[in-house]
């Protein structure tokens, strides 16, 4: 059940810790009474699950008081039924939300809590839309309320943060696939700001040597 009436105890999935900074402070300024759910089992290695559970404990859940749950850290579940798409990464995306919002919202059932959220929204790297579908599902499968948000305008604020507290910061999403996904969209960023500065070099040179050119005519 999707619903904007204000839920009494709302049990919010958190991916790492930077991206839980700002949905965690506005939440709280909107007065939602909240506990945190790490559970993300498409994270790979398992020391990077570690990695991003303890930035999430250190600078959001222990220094803001926010209760945390620690879900189980179970692999083979997510290469059960993500991995199988392997490459297809929005259908991969889409069953990795599913898996996790299902988890979350049997969780939140069986704790009493009233409605879910995800801090996913804030990342411009994910499908937003597909997110904010999935975690609508899982809550009406679970008769709870979705308190689903787009906090995506927030991320610039997050990562300035992020950075200036020190935290963690991963460079790609959390499973196997997104490591050589992100490593490859490094590389053709990098190749793209060559090739301009490369047409920006050749772009002065044209006009120095036009400007030569024209200084001899004048003589
Ligand atoms: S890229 Fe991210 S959201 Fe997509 S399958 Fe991998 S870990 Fe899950």
């Amino acid at each position: 059940m999707s619903s904007d009436s204000a839920p009494k105890r709302m049990l919010l999935h958190a991916c790492c810790g930077p991206c839980s900074l700002e949905p965690t402070r506005m939440f709280a300024e909107e007065g939602i009474d909240f506990t945190l759910d790490y559970y993300n089992p498409n994270i790979y290695p398992p020391q990077e699950y570690e990695h991003r559970l303890s930035t999430l404990k250190e600078y959001v859940a222990e220094p803001r008081s926010i209760d945390l749950v620690e879900d189980a850290y179970d692999p083979d579940n997510w290469e059960h039924e993500v991995a199988i798409f392997g490459t297809d990464r929005e259908k991969r995306c889409r069953a990795c939300y599913r898996l996790r919002f299902e988890h979350v919202a049997c969780e939140a059932e069986r704790r009493g809590f009233d409605a879910i959220s995800t801090t996913l929204t804030i990342s411009p790297y994910q499908f937003t839309d597909i997110i904010l579908e999935e975690l609508d599902a899982a809550a009406r499968r679970h008769d709870l309320q979705t308190v689903g948000r787009d906090f995506r305008e927030h991320y610039a604020q997050a990562t300035r943060i992020s950075r200036e507290k020190g935290m963690y910061r991963q460079n790609y999403c959390g499973c196997r696939f997104s490591i050589a996904e992100a490593k490859a969209e490094r590389e053709a960023a990098r190749a793209q700001r060559e090739r301009e500065k490369r047409i920006k070099h050749a772009a002065i040179l044209v006009t120095a040597a036009e400007g030569i050119f024209s200084q001899q005519n004048q003589l």
